[in-house]
């Protein structure tokens, strides 16, 4: 349920084929948003129709990372989200002026949520990713009940100490009914100029916390892969262009390539 009667959600019509991932972390700075834009844009250049809602309604930065300055435009009713690398952009950031700051409680980010999925016209979407705020808040529940389809794909680095706080983000999944699509570990390692490795951030969180959350959920939870760390995916992320399409050769490039061909 949710929207208005007289429209709801196009993405909870029964004959919506259109799947559904919120993108989830423990905390922030893990690389949440920059996962989800390159799965975005790694999708769409596989010729997917793709959309993303930035529903990280207090650090918005999905605009930033696409290179979007341009603002929804309207027709009629509905809201037209702007397009920036063949994906369908909405976020709660296009909507407030200039850099201010959202203080908002529960009722109204539902509410604001609510209106993004019910107004928003994303036409056909074979994917919708959706950029929730780090933790357990009040956004995740409202996505639940908004969206209950939306799968969880769940960021973490190989630290374990994110790791812990990741895995009460999937958790939410026993609450909430939802399914957990898979685990992300980001920020793996650094390849260093000699070609070899080091683990800045330890190693082995993903694969902890997709062990763990297997056994929170009662289903089997992949971690579906590693991105090492790399100077050209947060270039990519400053300049709006995300390194699946920047560095499509780079290894942080074709680990994301090949989680999006899991989705
Ligand atoms: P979150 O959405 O979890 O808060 P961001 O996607 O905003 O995290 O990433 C936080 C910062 O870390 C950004 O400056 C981003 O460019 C950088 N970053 C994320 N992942 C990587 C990576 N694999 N290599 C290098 N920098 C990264």
């Amino acid at each position: 349920k949710g929207g208005s009667p007289e429209r709801g959600i196009p993405f909870n019509d029964e004959n919506s084929l259109t799947r559904v991932y919120a993108v989830a972390s423990g905390k922030g700075g893990v690389g949440k948003s920059s996962v989800t834009v390159n799965l975005a844009c790694a999708l769409a250049a596989r010729g997917l129709r793709v959309g993303i809602v930035d529903a990280d309604i207090y650090g918005f930065s999905v605009p930033g990372l696409m290179g979007i300055t341009q603002n929804p435009t309207r027709v009629d009713e509905m809201i037209l989200p702007p397009v920036a690398h063949d994906v369908k952009v909405i976020s709660i950031g296009m909507f407030v002026a200039g850099n201010q700051p959202v203080a908002w409680r529960g009722p109204m980010l539902h509410r604001a949520l609510e209106q993004f999925l019910t107004d928003v016209y994303f036409g056909d979407l074979d994917i919708l990713l959706l950029d929730l705020p780090p933790g357990t808040g009040d956004v995740a529940i409202s996505v639940a009940q908004l969206l209950p389809k939306a799968e969880i794909l769940v960021v973490s680095t190989p630290q374990a100490a994110a790791a812990d706080v990741a895995e009460r983000a999937g958790a939410i999944a026993v609450q909430t009914g939802q399914k957990v699509a898979g685990v992300i570990e980001n920020m793996s390692f650094l390849t260093l100029p000699d070609g070899s490795t080091m683990e800045v951030f330890g190693s082995g969180g993903g694969e902890i916390l997709a062990k763990r959350l297997t056994q929170t959920v009662n289903a089997p939870v992949d971690l579906l892969g590693q991105i090492p760390l790399d100077v050209a995916l947060r270039e990519g992320g400053d300049a709006g262009l995300p390194i699946v399409l920047s560095e499509p050769s780079s290894a942080a490039a074709q680990a994301l390539t090949a989680i999006a061909a899991k989705l």
